[in-house]
């Protein structure tokens, strides 16, 4: 059975070496090239940063290829991992399970995030290196009765050196991404295409043929049985639409928006980020130095990174925003978001100033990087896992098949869905 895989992030890497491991034939397309973690020093950035002369978030594509940044209103900044391994490159190896709205269609993926838990291997980092700083918003936290929790770290601490920039890719290899799913795939026998973007379907009498790819310029035909899109939220909807099929326009990000305080010394960015975090009930609060804002954010601009503190709220955003054929997305920010962000901002503050960080107290820069909903399941569709709008032998195996905003991390969820959506495909075809 010959099988097209696009994508190589947490649903497509996952769907690849299930549907290899079952001995399909499987060719994965990347749009990006192998990915390389950032290893140049990082303070020549400094005196750029404190004159204005980095520029927007733009530059960050420049230095740093893999990560794909989109302004999708003034106020809000996607990111995206457009390399090998997808947006996992780019994480901070939280592993949570995330389940909003799973209920209400009838989805239990209980057995697919053990099945995952164990594959990946989650650890707890050591609560010796977490920075004062962080200890100390974490007792303020407990104090407030925030209830904060250790966050479940998919992390080697015996290769993790502290460096604090997960997001510019794991230079010691400590943090799993999904790549290590992606080597399993091409060990039992896949190909992998990196540079290789999907541009759209072929659909003959209704049924899915192929795709047709980009490659050194030239549009190519690649004939398949069965043709499964993980290209994220953005990326599948942006390929659907080309196919003239209809993905929907409910794109969520799970809004991040980070408050900087000030602690001289606090050395925040010598630990690994997001080491524990507190679960409200759509939004989560967890320390991180948000680089974005470090660089890029103009009222962030006179404090140092030594001094800087950031504490992140994530907020499970109303599912509403648009991806359009040229890969343009129109998502903003809501009146709705906009209060319950500000309601989490002042838990947020309490919690900073009870750990002794001062201010001034400074929002950072609104961006999302959890890009889901654009081809949400329904009740109907759980029975078979597949929209039963698409054509048949097209399949969805990405955070897009998730209806609901999380505000919390979405790595597990995507490869539970894409697990069952390939153990669906595998039925379906061995028939
Ligand atoms: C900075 C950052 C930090 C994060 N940290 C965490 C974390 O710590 N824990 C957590 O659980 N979640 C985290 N997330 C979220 C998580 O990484 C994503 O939700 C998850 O990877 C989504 O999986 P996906 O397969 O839907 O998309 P992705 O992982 O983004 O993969 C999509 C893939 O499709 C490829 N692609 C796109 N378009 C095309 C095309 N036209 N043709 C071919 N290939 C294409 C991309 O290059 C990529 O490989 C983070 C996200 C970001 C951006």
């Amino acid at each position: 059975m010959r099988t097209i895989v696009v994508g190589t992030g947490a649903g497509g890497a996952t769907a690849a070496r299930e549907l290899a491991a079952k001995g399909f034939e499987v060719i994965i397309l990347e749009s990006g090239k192998e990915f390389k973690p950032f290893t140049r020093l990082l303070s020549w950035a400094e005196p750029l940063r404190r004159t204005g002369l980095l520029g927007n978030e733009k530059n960050i594509t420049r230095l740093f290829p893999p990560m794909d940044t989109t302004r999708s209103a003034n106020d809000l900044v996607l990111v995206r991992g457009i390399t090998t391994g997808g947006s996992t490159v780019l994480s901070c190896g939280n592993i949570v399970r995330a389940d909003h709205g799973l209920k209400e269609i009838g989805l239990d993926l209980t057995p697919e995030f053990e099945e995952i838990e164990r594959n990946i291997g989650i650890t707890e980092f050591p609560r010796e290196r977490w920075q004062p700083v962080t200890q100390n918003m974490f007792e303020a936290a407990e104090k407030l009765g925030l209830e904060p929790k250790a966050t479940p770290k998919a992390v080697n601490s015996v290769k993790c050196v502290s460096c604090g920039l997960c997001e510019l890719g794991c230079t010691t290899g400590a943090r799993w991404d999904s790549r290590r799913f992606l080597d399993d795939a091409i060990n039992a026998g896949a190909a992998l295409h990196t540079s290789s973007p999907v541009e759209k379907v072929i659909i003959e009498n209704g049924q899915s043929k192929g795709v047709i790819v980009r490659s050194e310029n030239k549009l190519n035909p690649i004939k398949a049985d069965v043709v499964v899109l993980a290209a994220g939220g953005i990326g599948t909807a942006q390929i659907l639409k080309a196919s003239r099929l209809p993905a929907k326009d409910n794109l969520w990000v799970d809004i991040v928006l980070t408050l900087g305080g000030v602690l001289k010394g606090a050395n925040q960015l010598k630990e690994l980020p997001m080491a524990w975090y507190t679960k409200h009930e759509d939004y989560i609060l967890s320390p991180y130095l948000d680089i974005l804002s470090h660089w890029f954010h103009k009222p962030w601009r006179n404090v140092s990174i030594d001094d800087r503190v950031g504490l992140m709220v994530k907020l499970a955003d109303i599912e509403e925003g648009a991806v359009y054929v040229d890969g343009k997305v129109q998502k903003d920010i809501k009146k709705e978001d906009h209060l319950r962000l500000d309601e989490a901002i002042s838990v947020a503050r309490n919690v900073l100033e009870s750990a002794g960080v001062s201010g001034p107290y400074i929002n950072g820069v609104h961006n999302g990087g959890h890009l889901g909903g654009t081809v949400p399941l329904t009740k109907a569709d759980v029975s078979s896992m597949k929209p039963s709008w698409l054509p048949e032998g097209l399949w969805v195996a990405d955070l897009s098949l998730a209806p609901r905003s999380q505000g919390l991390p979405t790595i597990l969820l995507t490869a539970a869905l894409a697990l069952k959506v390939a153990r669906k495909i595998i039925e379906n075809e061995m028939i």
